[in-house]
C-alpha cells in the first residue's frame, strides 16, 4: 500500500481541495462530548478526540429515515439520506464497524439503502490514543489494512497517509503537490516509536479467544439475573455500538389522500417490544434474556460465523451505559471474575 507524507501545514488547504467535492463530515465537539457533524469551518475538527458519542453508522443509516412514500397507486422509493460525503477522522476500530455492516448489509442480503449510502461515502481513517475504556487491542482492530480510502497517522508535524483505494489516490491527485511520495528514515523510524508507545497505552484487556466457550458454559449463570435486574431496558447500549444493525419499520398513514411513509428506525433487542409478535406473545419478556441474547450476538455467534467477535473494542458502552453493564464488565463475570460494577452490587430483593 503506498503511503505519502504530508506536512501539518498543508492539511488545511487539503481539505479545503476535497470539500468542494463533497460534504465533509468529522468529529466536532459538543459540550463535553464530540459528535461527528458536517464542517465547513477546519478549526471545528477535533484532531485528538477518542470516541464520538454516536459511531460513523449514523450516516450511512440515519436512527431514523424515510424508505418510501406509498398510496393506492404504488410507492415511490426515497433515497434522501444519501449524499456524496467525505467522512474523516474515522479510527480504525469504527472503521472495523464499518466493514462488519458492510459484511451484514451488502454481501449476504443487499440493502440498497446502505449500500446507496457506502457507495457515495469516503472514508478518510485517522489514528488515535487509547484511553482507559478503549480495547480495541484485544480485538484487533486498532490496526487497519482495509476499508478505507486515505489513513491519516498523526506524528505531531506531519502525518504518514495510507492510500487505500483508487478514489482515495483521486483525492491526492487533486493537489499532488502537497504530499511528498519519499519517506526519510527518521520519519520511519518516528512512525515506528509512535506505533510502539501507542500500543503500549492500552489499559484495558479482554480475553476475547475465551468468551465463545465462557458463553456457553455460562449460558445459565445467576449474574445474567442480577445485570437483568438492573438494566433499564433503555437501549442505549445498542445506539452507540457501531456494530449494532437492528432496525424497525413503521408505516405512518396519511389522510386526505396525501401518501403515507415506511420509516426505518434503529432497534435494539434489549428493548421489551423486540421480541414482542402478534397476539402479545413475547419470546424474550424479561431483561436478563434481552442481555444474554446481545452478548451472545457481541462475543459468540459472530464468531462462530466470522471469526471474530463483533466488537470492536471502541469503549462505547462502557462509557454510555448507566448501570454499568457492558463488555468489560460481563466478560469479567463470564471469567468468574467480581466485575466491580453497580449492577453486580445490587441487593437480590430488587425484582427483574
Ligand atoms: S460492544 Fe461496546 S465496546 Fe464493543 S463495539 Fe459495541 S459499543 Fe464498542
Ligand atoms: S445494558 Fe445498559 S445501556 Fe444497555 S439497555 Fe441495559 S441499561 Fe441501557
Amino acid at each position: 500500500m503506498r503511503i505519502v507524507k504530508l506536512k501539518k501545514e498543508y492539511f488545511h488547504p487539503f481539505l479545503d481541495v476535497i470539500s468542494r467535492q463533497a460534504e465533509l463530515w468529522a468529529p466536532v465537539k459538543k459540550g463535553d462530548k464530540h459528535i461527528f457533524d458536517r464542517v465547513e469551518d477546519f478549526n471545528r475538527i477535533e484532531m485528538k478526540t477518542t470516541r464520538t458519542l454516536l459511531p460513523p453508522k449514523k450516516l450511512l443509516v440515519p436512527p431514523a429515515f424515510n424508505t418510501f412514500t406509498f398510496n393506492a397507486e404504488g410507492y415511490q422509493e426515497d433515497l434522501s439520506h444519501v449524499s456524496s460525503k467525505i467522512l474523516f477522522g474515522i479510527h480504525p476500530c469504527d472503521i472495523h464497524g464499518l466493514l462488519t455492516l458492510d459484511k451484514l448489509f451488502m454481501h449476504e442480503y443487499t440493502d440498497p439503502y446502505y449500500v446507496k449510502a457506502r457507495q457515495k461515502t469516503l472514508i478518510l481513517g485517522l489514528s488515535c490514543w487509547p484511553d482507559e475504556y478503549c480495547f480495541a487491542k484485544s480485538t484487533r482492530t486498532h490496526i487497519i489494512d482495509e476499508g478505507f480510502d486515505l489513513f491519516f497517522t498523526d506524528l505531531e508535524d506531519f502525518f504518514l497517509v495510507w492510500v487505500g483505494s483508487s478514489q482515495g489516490d483521486d483525492l491526492l491527485r487533486m493537489k499532488p503537490d502537497l504530499f511528498e511520495e519519499t519517506l526519510s528514515d527518521s520519519d520511519i523510524q518516528r512512525y515506528i516509536r509512535w506505533q510502539t508507545e501507542r500500543d503500549k497505552a492500552y489499559r484495558t484487556e479482554i480475553n476475547f479467544m475465551a468468551m465463545p466457550d465462557l458463553m456457553e458454559l455460562k449460558y445459565k449463570a445467576p449474574f445474567w439475573e442480577e445485570a437483568g435486574r438492573a438494566c433499564l431496558a433503555c437501549g442505549s447500549c445498542s445506539m452507540v455500538c457501531p456494530t449494532c444493525n437492528c432496525y424497525n419499520v413503521l408505516d405512518k398513514l396519511a389522510l386526505g389522500g396525501k401518501p403515507g411513509r415506511r420509516l426505518r428506525l434503529w432497534d435494539s433487542c434489549t428493548l421489551v417490544e423486540y421480541s414482542e409478535v402478534a397476539g402479545g406473545e413475547n419470546f424474550r419478556e424479561h431483561k436478563a434474556d434481552r442481555l444474554r441474547l446481545w452478548y451472545t450476538h457481541k462475543l459468540q455467534a459472530y464468531v462462530s460465523k466470522y471469526g471474530k467477535p463483533s466488537c470492536v473494542g471502541c469503549g462505547r458502552c462502557l462509557v454510555t451505559c448507566p448501570v454499568e453493564i457492558n463488555v468489560r464488565t460481563i466478560s469479567k463475570a463470564l471469567e468468574g471474575e467480581d466485575p466491580k460494577a453497580f449492577w453486580y452490587r445490587l441487593p437480590s430483593e430488587v425484582k427483574p
